[in-house]
């Protein structure tokens, strides 16, 4: 007899619990018994205040708090309301009115974008390409379709976007599949909180075309879950205006969420946007897409499409949303740097930080580390390449004091050896 018991496999790998909630657990257990001063808890991907509660736009709930009970109740349509479509596409692309061809379709949370993409721009055996720092249920997403995560190193000697890597990864993905998707976090990349200058796209999109123009057909999403905790929300934006007009055999798909950016995890608003040089492809998006979503959850969320609907139908409550949001960015990014001087001060090596809810830092041996921070109450999330701390829960005047904690714990380690 196999692992299970009356489940099919269906080859994937169950790990036995969740490591983030399960560290999470041990984190909220200990603070139970020590008490919660003593402990840190950077574990947790949401926006905490320096008390540990959940910040929650008020701005939002307002809004939230005027919904009448059809905008709730009833189903929303399959591919979501046709004004939820029109403000995902304004949510997405700011002032910018792309000349290509866009269509929303409504999914549960960015998740759910993912989850769609995949399933309809990949065969069942294939292999999906993202960085080798990524978000751990991108493979958990693409184990559950049969299909496999494999990835190019995300950095260079110096800290940069590793072209070459990334090239040479799509080049050979596209030849022995023909198709590509291509899975890429930016702004504000979870784990790392790095974003893809300017340059970097440019020669990212060299990359597509060059294979586009050899006959490969490459799908890239870009998950934007962090954009509105990256930076000025417009000039964030922009890199979105160099994937228009691209050749045909190029779909763009952005992987939209209101978890973050209208702190609403819970509801599970979210969207997947196209753009593509040709109508029938973004047609066919549509189709195909609104097909996944019937034959999986059915429709999203009526409550949260209706209001991001009514933000956007009223500009005023838009513009508040928007104020009070940057107050929580201006929070997140001072925490997100008070660690990164703290962590040049020691000379302990981070990745590069722009903006968003975590920092990383690489490592050998990162369970171990964290296993060892755990005995001191700190508790942080370990990854394949290093150790990943949520900024995002973790008080500012906590902060400045953890790099040189993990520094030690790395030290004791290494002397042990
Ligand atoms: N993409 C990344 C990188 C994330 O970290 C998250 C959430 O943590 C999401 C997408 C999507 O979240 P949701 O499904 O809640 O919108």
């Amino acid at each position: 007899m196999g692992e299970y018991i009356l489940a099919e496999a269906n080859g994937r790998v169950i790990p036995p619990r969740d490591v983030i909630f399960g560290i999470s657990g041990m984190a909220k257990e200990m603070a139970e018994k020590v008490g919660k001063d003593k402990v840190i808890n950077g574990t947790v991907g949401s926006l905490l205040d320096d008390e540990g509660n959940l910040m929650i736009l008020s701005s939002v709930v307002e809004v939230l708090k005027t919904l009448e009970p059809q905008d709730f109740a009833d189903y929303a349509p399959i591919g979501g309301l046709p004004t939820y479509q029109k403000a995902v596409i304004k949510e997405v692309f700011g002032n910018f009115i792309p000349k290509g061809y866009t269509r929303a379709v409504a999914t549960p949370g960015g998740s759910g974008a993912i989850r769609n993409t995949i399933v309809n721009y990949s065969k069942v055996g294939d292999k999906v390409l993202t960085s080798d720092w990524f978000w751990g249920p991108y493979h958990t997403i693409a184990q559950e379709h049969g299909r496999a995560i494999t990835t190019f190193t995300l950095f260079d000697d110096k800290g940069s976007f590793n072209i070459a890597s990334f090239e040479e990864k799509v080049g050979e993905l596209a030849a022995a599949q023909g198709k590509l998707v291509i899975l890429v976090n930016s702004p504000a990349h979870n784990p790392t909180g790095y974003t893809i200058t300017p340059r970097e796209w440019d020669s990212i999109i060299e990359v597509l075309d060059k294979e586009a123009k050899a006959g490969h057909v490459i799908t890239i999403f870009v998950d934007v879950a962090y954009i509105d905790y990256a930076g000025d929300p417009l000039e964030e934006r922009k890199f979105l205006q160099k994937l228009d007009g691209l050749n045909e055999n190029i779909l763009t798909v952005i992987g939209y969420s209101m978890s973050k950016g209208y702190t609403l995890y819970g509801m599970r608003g979210g969207a997947m946007v196209c753009l593509s040089s040709k109508e029938e492809i973004a047609d066919e998006f549509k189709k195909v897409c609104e097909q996944s979503c019937r034959g999986t959850w059915s429709n999203g969320t009526r409550a949260a499409q209706a209001l991001l609907s009514k933000v956007h139908e009223e500009p005023e409550l838009l513009r508040k949303i928007e104020i009070e949001r940057e107050g929580f960015r201006n929070t997140l990014l001072a925490r997100g740097r008070a660690f990164e001087e703290a962590a040049k001060a020691c000379g302990i090596p981070m990745v590069p930080y722009d903006g968003g809810f975590f920092v990383s830092l690489p490592m050998d041996k990162p369970g171990q580390v964290v296993d060892e921070l755990m005995k001191e109450g700190i508790f942080l999330v370990p990854l394949a390449k290093g150790i990943r701390v949520a900024v995002s829960a973790v008080p500012l005047e906590k902060l400045p004091g953890i790099p040189e904690k993990i520094k030690a714990a790395v030290d004791r380690l290494s002397a042990e050896k």
